[in-house]
């Protein structure tokens, strides 16, 4: 299928668009991703139809905590991601078209009408693209957006924010809620590992916010990474100026794929929480880590406790259906009616 966000330049090559590594691709060849190539029938995406995973997940495993607590969530993903971090956890998935390097991605034939009747059919409200990274397969993404809008269902995205401006404003008025990773931030030894500039995913974070989207940021805590305190810091300033729209996960990471460090230290997960709340960040939540209500929502009005979590157990939500705490009337970004 023909791609979107490109252009052509001299000797057959292309320009994709797409994100914000912005590849230059000779034909014969892919970018990046592995997913998007320069072919005979000019610049085309692979990642059209080809689902390597799709089923209903609890919504708080995106991690979505302000998107209705405790719905159940249709989710469904392409294999590839334009990033290539050395701890995934969804490696086989993520990383098998950069890995390989072939023209035909693994997975089940189907259609974005058929997913979305999928979905439909298991009762979800939302539907969510993720366990890879959505930016690469775009196209396909998209039309199912369109689809499940028309269908009565709400859109999610779990992203790595490295999509660029022109995509993400077609997509921006579709999409109900995103988490999105923000790996690093202003430290420029972990942009080199990610190839990113890590600006570009806090302006995309931005935009989702000012378009209306829910928009929760998640920042796996990854030991040799982003645990030193002048880079943990950064992140922490960049949470906290998104004033009350600030929706903080930090998780605790565990040895994966090419990282072997050991696992993220409870204490250094605790001092992430505690500079977060000095910074003034609304709401942070632990993850990948039982501490004692680090997955409850409070309000930052009155400190009530409007949602108790315990892993995928959720006890009943006291925000208003139109996101108001129901003691002080402080207003809880997010989807709740
Ligand atoms: S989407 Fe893929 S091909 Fe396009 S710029 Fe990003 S990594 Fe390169």
């Amino acid at each position: 299928m023909q791609a979107a966000y490109f252009r052509e330049l001299e000797n057959g090559r292309f320009r994709c668009d797409l994100c914000c590594r912005h590849c230059v691709i000779a034909p014969g060849e892919v970018g990046f991703c592995g997913v998007r190539a320069v072919t005979d029938d000019g610049f085309i995406t692979l990642a059209f139809d080809r689902i390597a995973a799709a089923g209903v997940d609890p919504i708080e495993k995106k991690p979505l905590f302000h998107a209705n607590p405790g719905a159940r969530i249709f989710s469904f993903a392409i294999t590839g991601c334009n990033l290539a971090c050395p701890w995934c956890q969804n490696h086989q998935m993520s990383q098998w078209p950069h890995n390989h390097r072939t023209p035909f991605l693994p997975g089940e034939k189907l259609t974005p009408a058929d997913l979305v009747a999928q979905a439909v059919t298991s009762g979800c409200r939302w539907i969510a693209a993720t366990y890879t990274e959505p930016t690469v397969f775009f196209e396909y993404a998209l039309e199912v957006a369109r689809r499940a809008r028309a269908a009565g269902l709400k859109n999610a995205w779990v992203t790595n924010g490295t999509i660029e401006a022109a995509p993400l404003a077609e997509l921006l008025p579709l999409l109900d809620a995103a988490n999105v990773d923000l790996k690093c931030y202003g430290d420029r030894a972990a942009e080199k590992i990610l190839g990113i500039r890590s600006a570009h995913v806090g302006e995309t974070i931005r935009a989702m916010i000012a378009a209306g989207v829910s928009t929760e940021v998640t920042t796996c805590l990854v030991p040799g990474f982003n645990d030193a305190p002048d880079h943990l810091g950064k992140i922490v300033n960049f949470m906290a100026s998104l004033g009350p729209a600030g929706i903080w996960h930090v998780s605790r990471y565990h040895p994966m794929y090419q990282w072997d460090a050991p696992p993220t230290e409870l204490a250094s997960l605790a001092s992430a929480v505690a500079a977060g709340r000095a910074a003034g960040i609304p709401f942070i939540y632990v993850g990948n880590a039982r501490i004692d209500g680090g997955e409850n929502t409070a309000c930052p009005g009155c400190d009530a406790l409007l949602v108790s979590r315990s892993g995928y157990t959720i006890g009943a939500c006291r925000v208003t259906p139109a996101g108001a705490c129901p003691d002080c009337g402080a207003r809880i970004p997010g989807v709740w009616g």
